[in-house]
């Protein structure tokens, strides 16, 4: 069997007969993988915890006929202990996972950004600098932006018209002018539109002065952009506090 080396997060596991499991990895080269970790269960596992959800690793995989078999795992970041001791930036991590597995569509499709945009996000959500929710929605805005469902806050969706614009609108991709408004558009203050606008961006000074109101309202308008692209809701997102 030809071997491959490439580096990934670990998105997903589940049990394959007595002692093996099925990994979901997002790799940097190859896109979503699913590979057989043998004998991962066994409680003289030589793997230890390298094949965990959210732990970066370094693997050698052989190619097989269906499923590839991991050969070699290394841990290049144990995102894992160090998220699972803090319940909100665990559960929106798992949110985070979740939504790289349900926008990088295809096995083995090369989603370099995508790879790159979780190890940053992840990287952030570890490291405490930034609110663990401000972390998930600015990730959340990204990867869907990556996806090519990049939503816009300054421009209107419709005439292209520069804002600051009132109407919000999931359908649309962003805010609207009020000649294009749509019916059950919401109407989020002006400086939640802003806040939007920097989370996409990553501008952080801006995210940490803004009011903790309009982070909130932020928040729930990112949860409706999602839901509204993604064609399931999304399991993990409903134990993340909005
Ligand atoms: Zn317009």
């Amino acid at each position: 069997m030809p071997l491959y080396r490439d580096e990934a997060v670990v998105l997903r596991t589940h049990k394959l007969g007595e002692a093996d499991r099925i990994i979901t990895l997002l790799t940097r080269q190859h896109g979503r993988v699913r590979a057989v970790a043998k004998g991962v269960r066994r409680t003289t596992s030589r793997w230890g915890s390298r094949l965990e959800p959210f732990t970066h690793v370094d693997l050698q995989l052989a190619e097989g006929r269906s499923l590839d078999v991991i050969t070699q795992a290394e841990t290049l970041d144990p995102f894992h202990s160090r998220l699972g001791l803090d319940y909100d930036r665990y559960t929106a991590g798992t949110v985070m996972l979740e939504t790289a597995e349900r926008l990088v569509t295809e096995e083995k499709e090369p989603s370099v950004q995508q790879f790159l945009l979780l190890v940053g996000g992840l990287r952030a959500m570890a490291g405490g600098e930034h609110p663990a929710k401000q972390v998930l929605d600015s990730y959340l805005l990204r990867s869907l932006s990556v996806a090519g469902y990049a939503p816009s806050f300054d421009h209107c969706v419709q005439c292209g018209v520069e804002g600051p614009h009132r109407f919000f609108n999931p359908s649309a991709g962003g805010v609207l002018c009020v000649q294009d408004r749509l019916p059950g558009s919401a109407t989020p203050a002006p400086e939640t539109v802003l806040v939007l606008g920097a989370l996409l961006v990553g501008d952080w000074p801006a995210v940490h002065a803004a009011d903790p109101r309009h982070l909130r309202e932020a928040s729930s308008l990112v949860s409706a952009y999602l839901a509204w692209h993604l064609e399931r809701g999304l399991r993990s997102l409903a134990y993340v506090e909005r």
